[in-house]
């Protein structure tokens, strides 16, 4: 899959941009608040229907733009295509794919496919769990628009959820016939959650650690497990047996839950376990070590990308280059072969002799290095 080009207009400080991308690696280059971040925000917001930072869309538009839009042009071995996401401070964003208006993101996501690799993501290793269950739900999304559904309904139950339990005016008792129904409601969803998130990670694993022993030439070893309170292996892919087994578990514990006015079961408090040779690697990794199991991770969530859709997703680094060694930098530049990358950096240096197409950023304008020409004018 390759991105052919995309427009912004209004999209934080590019005010009106066109970028167009060769299949290989293309470097966007330039001085600290330019807009490559920007650009690469831009393109990712395809991938997953949002913004990697998190934000409202009105935080996207340009200051003081009412309106603005992204449109994308991609192909994947079959067909050329396109999406349009159109942005408002005051109303709902409009998406479109291919001409037609899509009305739910769920429908919008999984067309085009990107792997995003940024700075925070060096810390997912050690960084608080909600880092590692990000990054499995915008991987798994990608791939499963049902699965994004799933967790948004899961997120409404919880706010509910949440909501009930701090309504402290109201006695337990008088809280309790509509805490049942949200809590059957969430060990559903938890269900569904949590089998995809394993059945994934399973996959991911093995992924990672060949990714790992190959750039420490067999010196290290990761495996990576799913940490939940539901257990799908524990029912054997029943996924009935394990909702019941949830909504039990929670109901046993409703007196507790309603004294610390939360829900304290469930997928959103869940994590990936990660060990290095063994031990858990939150706590014994060197930096170096953690940044390679990164690495890997991002590079795994692409082979699974591929083995799931056929391609190679395309895939967006953010500034990662120069947080790596240049061993790290070498291995990441040579496994990134027949896939297309847009990289960003400040260092136009690191790529000097490389087959790369160089676009340089600045104040929110792209420009493409002019290609030497060969004896000709
Ligand atoms: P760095 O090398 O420091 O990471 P960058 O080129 O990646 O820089 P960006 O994150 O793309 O920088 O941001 C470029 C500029 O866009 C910054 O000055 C930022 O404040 C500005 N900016 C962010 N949001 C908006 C917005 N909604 N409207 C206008 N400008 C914005
Ligand atoms: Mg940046």
């Amino acid at each position: 899959m390759n991105v052919k080009s995309i427009t912004y207009r209004n999209f934080r400080n590019i005010e009106d941009a066109a970028l167009s991308f060769t299949p290989g690696v293309n470097i966007l280059w330039g001085n600290n608040a330019q807009g490559k971040t920007n650009a690469l925000e831009g393109i990712y917001c395809f991938a997953c229907g949002k913004s990697f930072r998190g934000v409202h869309d009105r935080e996207l538009l340009r200051f003081g733009a009412s309106e603005g839009a992204l449109s994308l042009d991609f192909c994947d071995e079959r067909r050329d295509q396109n999406l349009v996401l159109q942005l408002y401070s005051e109303k709902a964003r409009r998406m479109i794919k291919n001409g037609v208006t899509i009305r739910r993101s769920a429908d919008f996501v999984g067309s085009f496919h990107g792997v995003l690799f940024c700075p925070e993501h060096l810390s997912m290793i050690k960084g608080a769990p909600q880092l590692r269950r990000a990054f499995l739900d915008a991987a798994i999304s990608q791939l499963r628009p049902a699965y994004l559904a799933a967790l948004s309904d899961y997120a409404a139950v919880l706010k509910q959820r949440n909501a009930l339990l701090k309504r402290e005016e109201e006695s337990q008792a008088a809280r309790m016939p509509l805490y049942e129904v949200l809590t059957a409601q969430m060990a559903e969803l938890n269900t569904r959650i949590v089998q995809t998130r394993m059945k994934y990670i399973k996959l991911l694993d093995t992924s990672v650690g060949q990714f790992l022993e190959d750039m420490t030439g067999g010196l290290e070893h990761t495996a990576l497990r799913y940490v939940s309170d539901a257990d799908p292996d524990r029912y054997g892919g029943d996924a009935r047996a394990m909702s019941e087994a949830f909504y039990a578990l929670c109901t046993s514990y409703a007196g507790r839950e309603f004294a610390a006015c939360s829900t304290l079961h469930g997928c959103h408090r869940d994590d990936i376990s990660i060990t290095l040779d063994g031990r858990e690697a939150r706590l014994y990794a060197s930096q170096g070590q953690d940044r390679s199991i990164a690495l890997a991770m991002k590079l795994g969530e692409g082979e699974l990308c591929r083995a799931a859709t056929g391609e190679y997703p395309v895939f967006l680094f953010d500034d990662v280059l120069s947080e790596l060694d240049a061993g790290r930098q070498r291995y990441l530049m040579q496994r990134l072969g027949g896939r297309q990358v847009i990289m960003t950096s400040c260092n136009e240096s690191l790529f000097a002799g490389m087959d790369v197409n160089m676009i340089h950023v600045s104040a929110g304008s792209y420009e493409n290095a002019v290609p030497q020409e060969n004896g000709e004018g």
